[in-house]
């Protein structure tokens, strides 16, 4: 065993939407520890930018099956096979009470939180069975354990991120693949910048009293930041972690509720 835990020279890694907030930071973060990585997301202007950080990268839409299809070929030629998958993309989806919402709204998040990750799975899978350590990790959310009124769609994808990730670690596990859910707390980024704008306007009250109640949703009494999240994808993915098996981990500095 690697007492030093996290060398990761040598490894391949794959972080879907790993061109720009959380993904990116988890992608670095596997980097310069040693490791190969691609990143692939929607936005080519993202990846754009993260193939001049060094980074293999690619355009890829991860709830078009088709793409999601090819672009596992493309990465396992890449990077000459695949250890780590790293299913980061997902969606904020629509904020409103539940009769507000649009099935369209509804679907999109499921297409991307839910399916994207079944699309992943499915087609890195031939890889990963090739490897002699491989692991998975999905990203879930607080969400993921709790409710979290005016977000339906966005918590019942993540509470099935957590379904997948415990049904697979049974699956899979036989065959030495590990896979895990990470559930981050609310992470210091724009994206949560602009999902409490949006809880505000839904609740009709101002933005700074907003912001202190999801401040106050962490005992810890502030935001995640996106390194915590790297640190325990990093974890999970390493020897480590290597009893470590269908899991949900949360990175939330202690959430029991959620606005
Ligand atoms: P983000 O909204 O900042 O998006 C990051 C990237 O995802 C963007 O570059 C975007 O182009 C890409 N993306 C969007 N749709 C895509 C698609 N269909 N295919 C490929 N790429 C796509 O997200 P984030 O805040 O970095 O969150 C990353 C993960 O962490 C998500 O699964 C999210 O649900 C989860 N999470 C985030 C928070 C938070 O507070 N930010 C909290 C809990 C969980």
């Amino acid at each position: 065993m690697d007492y030093t835990g996290l060398n990761y020279a040598g490894r391949k890694v794959l972080v879907t939407a790993g061109a720009a907030g959380i993904g990116l930071t988890i992608a670095t973060r596997f980097q310069d520890l040693g490791a190969k990585v691609f990143v692939t997301d929607i936005n080519p202007a993202a990846v754009d930018s993260a193939r001049a950080s060094g980074f293999s990268a690619a355009v890829s839409d991860v709830s078009n099956e088709d793409q999601v299809r090819s672009l596992m070929d493309t990465v396992a030629t890449d990077l000459g096979g695949l250890d780590i998958l790293v299913n980061n993309a997902g969606i904020a989806g629509p904020t409103g009470s539940i009769e507000t919402l649009e099935a369209a709204d509804w679907k999109a998040t499921f297409d991307v939180n839910v399916h994207g990750q079944f699309y992943c799975i499915k087609y890195a899978l031939p890889f990963l069975r090739l490897s002699t350590d491989a692991a998975i990790v999905n990203l879930s959310s607080a969400a993921g354990r709790l409710g979290m009124a005016g977000r339906s769609p966005y918590s019942a994808s993540k509470w099935a991120v957590v379904g997948l990730t415990k049904t697979l670690a049974i699956e899979l596990g036989g065959d030495g693949i590990r896979v895990n859910a990470i559930c981050p707390g609310a992470v210091d980024g724009p994206r949560i910048d602009a999902v409490i704008e949006a809880k505000a306007k839904m609740l009709k009250r101002p933005l700074a009293e907003v912001t202190d109640l999801y401040l106050g949703q962490s005992s810890l009494n502030r935001l995640v930041e996106a390194t915590d999240i790297a640190n325990m994808a990093v974890f999970l993915g390493s020897d480590l972690a290597r009893s470590v098996n269908g899991q949900a981990m949360a990175v939330d500095g202690n959430t029991e509720k959620l606005y």
